[in-house]
């Protein structure tokens, strides 16, 4: 009664050939093609002067911040018309969270970008 079972020992080896083919597929060469327009840093744009990148001049920093109402400030100050008198509906114009903020460079005055709330 002597049973000689070698055969559980050694196991197909085919993880080997799958490792070597995942291997290849990434060495992809790395595609760098932005001539013009050079991204630092993206505009990260709020209610108060932020620091963004011109694409004017291209010169970061702090941006210049003026309000302007916006379709949702009419249509607050329609709103507050309607339910508080005609009174309060200049409101929303005088306050500056219910207009959007519109960022310009302040080296040279180009448009950066709006922030809406
Ligand atoms: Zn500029």
């Amino acid at each position: 009664m002597e049973k000689n079972i070698p055969l559980e020992q050694a196991p197909p080896s085919y993880n080997s050939t799958q490792q070597q083919n995942s291997n290849l597929n990434q060495a992809q060469p790395l595609i760098v093609a932005q001539p013009q327009f050079v991204q630092v840093l993206p505009n990260v744009l709020g209610m108060v002067p932020s620091m963004a990148t011109c694409p004017s001049c291209g010169v970061r920093r702090k941006t210049k911040v003026e309000f302007e109402p916006s379709t949702k400030t009419h249509l607050l100050a329609m709103l507050i018309c309607l339910v508080g008198g005609i009174c309060c509906c200049c409101i929303p114009y005088c306050s500056p969270t219910c207009q959007s903020a519109k960022h310009t460079c302040e080296s040279c005055g180009a448009y950066v970008g709006t922030y809406k709330n």
